[in-house]
């Protein structure tokens, strides 16, 4: 089939490298440049969290993040990869006076579903057995099957793959006006195609109804003294911080969470509390060198779930909100599933 996506974030390249590998032709629009330094998943830490995200989240993430789980390693080695994956669970601490927090977080996650049974109390030779460096704690759980996609790498990778494949046509820095039944829409034209998807995220406020943007900010920080090798949050009575690895003692500190469009610089209350909120897990942090202050917009539905859409050769999937990586590959098999492979 010939078949368009507007909008190649997170969502259009793991719809594209899906189709290109049932050996459709593609046709990929999107308003900024190929290297996507404007899509929300550029800027996401790529957590694969499925039993923390339940705190807040209904057990439809839990399942479709499940899924995500098992599909990410296939989807990153077609790219050549699998090295972006880590799937060696992850750690969930709190400061003694809030311990209450950390107990009452666990058991939300246990009353929802069965297999948060694994999740495991560590004291602090348990931890230091599994993370030396987080020594200062006396309290922690660890939670089996939870791990990352180095979000920034995926993106580059996938952006060079696609790039180069000889069954793609990219229309860099092309915003799309409106996507329709098999047609797409940009600089006063309209293109035909077998099948159009509209995976725009934000962009597709005109014809998504109630999306909205949640803002979200995250430091970058070297931290040579540090050694923390899993994805670790801390529990905050007022915020919720995590810390997510990447190569070279590099952190991603994250992330706020705030009702509002507002894509301007990291915020001075935002960067204060994520920065003592991460000395008080770390003294090693102290002499770390912040790299990198970002923010962006998740695309998030009325009900903070995704959705997909399914028209006459139209798809639309949008909502991913805070769950991009550890939704997307799931929700784009039963979307291909729904839809043209019907
Ligand atoms: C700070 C932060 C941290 C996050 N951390 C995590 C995490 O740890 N784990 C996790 O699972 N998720 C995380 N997320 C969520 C994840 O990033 C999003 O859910 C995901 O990126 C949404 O994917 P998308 O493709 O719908 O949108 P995007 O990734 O934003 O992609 C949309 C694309 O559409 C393009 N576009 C928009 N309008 C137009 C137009 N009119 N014409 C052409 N192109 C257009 C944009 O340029 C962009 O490339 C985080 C998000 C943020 C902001």
């Amino acid at each position: 089939m010939n078949i368009a996506i507007a909008g190649v974030g997170l969502v259009g390249r793991v719809l594209a490298l899906n189709l290109l590998q049932e050996g459709h032709t593609l046709t990929l629009f999107d308003e900024d440049q190929a290297n996507g330094e404007k899509a929300a998943g550029m800027t996401a830490a790529g957590m694969l969290a499925a039993f923390a995200e339940l705190e807040t989240a209904e057990s439809v993430i839990f399942k479709h993040g499940k899924r995500s789980i098992e599909l990410w390693l296939p989807l990153l080695k077609s790219i050549g990869l699998e090295d972006a994956y880590q799937l060696e669970g992850s750690i969930i601490t709190a400061h003694p006076q809030d311990y209450s927090e950390l107990d009452h977080f666990i058991a939300t996650l246990k009353s929802k579903v069965e297999e948060a049974k694994d999740i495991q109390l560590l004291d602090r030779t348990g931890i230091i057995a599994l993370e030396p460096d987080l020594e200062q704690h006396n309290k922690a759980f660890y939670i089996p099957h939870e791990g990352q996609v180095d979000a920034q790498r995926f993106m580059q990778r996938s952006t060079e793959y696609l790039l180069n494949h000889q069954n793609v046509t990219w229309h860099q820095e092309t915003k799309v006006d409106s996507v329709s039944e098999g047609a797409i829409s940009f600089n006063n034209t309209t293109e035909k195609f077998d099948w159009v998807f509209d995976s725009r995220g934000l962009g597709a406020n005109e014809q998504v109804k109630n999306l909205r943007g949640v803002r979200g900010e995250v430091l970058w920080l070297d931290a040579p003294e540090v050694n923390i090798k899993r994805p670790t949050r801390m529990l905050h009575p007022r915020y919720k911080i995590y810390i997510v690895p990447r190569q070279n003692n590099r952190y991603v500190i994250g992330a706020t969470e705030i009702e509002s469009e507002d894509r301007s610089e990291v915020s001075v209350r935002s960067s204060l509390e994520l920065l003592s909120a991460v000395y008080s897990m770390h003294t090693g942090f102290a002499e770390a060198r912040i790299v990198k202050m970002l923010t962006n917009c998740r695309p998030t539905l009325k009900d903070n779930l995704p959705n997909i859409e399914q028209g006459e050769k139209l798809t639309r999937i949008n909502g991913l909100y805070r769950h991009g990586y550890l939704l997307a590959p799931a929700i784009v098999e039963k979307a291909l599933n729904e839809g043209i492979n019907t």
